[in-house]
């Protein structure tokens, strides 16, 4: 397929409602699924054991080939999510662990839909195709006829296969900030973490995963405005009730957007095929340049590490 600058442009890294949404409908699907083969097409997205990113990338034909022949046979148990990490129980004492970074893309067919076409791009003029295609890296084939296509365009993503005994040590799922939507990340906490770093901007704030997991750059656009906060006021400048009303956004945004299967902005997919449709009611984030949709004025961005903000001027104080 002809990639164009626009895919580029549009390529965003999935956040918690995405990755959510993918485990939410990739855990029924898969659970008890006995894997039958699995093909690993390009060698660098596969890795074994709990190491980083740098040395994961240095593979060789002998890690494909081990990773392909440890899962042979293997049942799939659960499916769950650590801030972005997809963890994919198998029962034996194995765990694949999932990250799909800026473009990863697991799409799951029945046996009787593999002929199926889908649009891998939410943009109009994205073509309908088949799977496998040029970006599908690592197909999983189950007995029952049904099979699981890791997509990665850009290739920054990867399946890590880890013992049990592995995963407390994996470098990814340490120092991560609490679970936004987990019971237990209460007010208080909240106000503990805020309190750690009175001198950061609130859009840096929220976007940094050892202090809250899961929120990047739409979501943190979304909750400040939601809050009624500019992305730039620093976190020692809140109010009382402002800490509340952010922390209130905290939830209610990312279970709103986790009820809408995610932002398909550019490539996040659903393991369907189909989009979320979360983007659609999107306040501030990539509406720049339009009107707010409460008070009328027009939405205004700016840079945050290189990052793009968008707030309403007169509804964000
Ligand atoms: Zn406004």
């Amino acid at each position: 397929m002809q990639v164009s600058w626009k895919l580029l442009y549009y390529s965003r890294m999935p956040e918690l409602p995405e990755v959510e949404t993918v485990v939410r409908e990739l855990r029924p699907k898969l659970k008890q699924k006995k894997i039958k083969a699995v093909r690993v097409l390009m060698g660098k997205m596969v890795a074994m054991g709990p190491g980083t990113l740098s040395n994961l990338r240095q593979t060789h034909d002998g890690i494909t080939y081990t990773f392909a022949s440890t899962l042979r046979g293997q049942t799939i148990t659960d499916v769950q999510r650590r801030a972005k990490m997809m963890i994919i129980d198998l029962a034996g004492k194995y765990a694949i662990l999932v990250h799909l970074k800026m473009t990863g893309q697991l799409i799951f067919f029945g046996k009787k839909e593999l002929d199926k076409q889908i649009r891998l791009f939410n943009i109009k003029t994205s073509p309908l195709v088949h799977l496998p295609t040029k970006s599908t890296h690592v197909i999983f084939e189950f007995t029952d006829g049904s099979k699981l296509f890791y997509n990665d365009f850009r290739q920054f993503g990867y399946l890590k296969l880890v013992t049990d005994r592995e995963l407390p040590r994996v470098p990814e799922l340490q120092n991560y900030g609490p679970e936004p939507l987990a019971t237990n990340f209460t007010i208080d906490k909240f106000v503990a973490i805020l309190d750690k770093r009175p001198k950061a901007k609130l859009k840096q704030f929220l976007m940094d995963p050892n202090l809250v997991a899961g929120i990047g750059n739409i979501y943190s656009d979304e909750i400040l405005y939601y809050a009624k906060v500019k992305p730039m006021r620093l976190v020692k400048s809140l109010t009382k009730s402002e800490k509340n009303r952010i922390f209130k956004g905290i939830r209610k945004i990312l279970t709103d957007a986790v009820n809408h299967c995610g932002s398909s902005v550019g490539d996040f997919v659903r393991p369907s095929g189909d989009w979320g449709t979360y983007g659609l009611i999107h306040k501030v984030y990539g509406r720049a340049g339009e009107k707010c949709k409460i008070c009328g004025s027009i939405i205004k961005s700016m840079k945050f590490n290189g990052r793009t903000g968008s707030f309403c001027p007169r509804c964000q104080h």
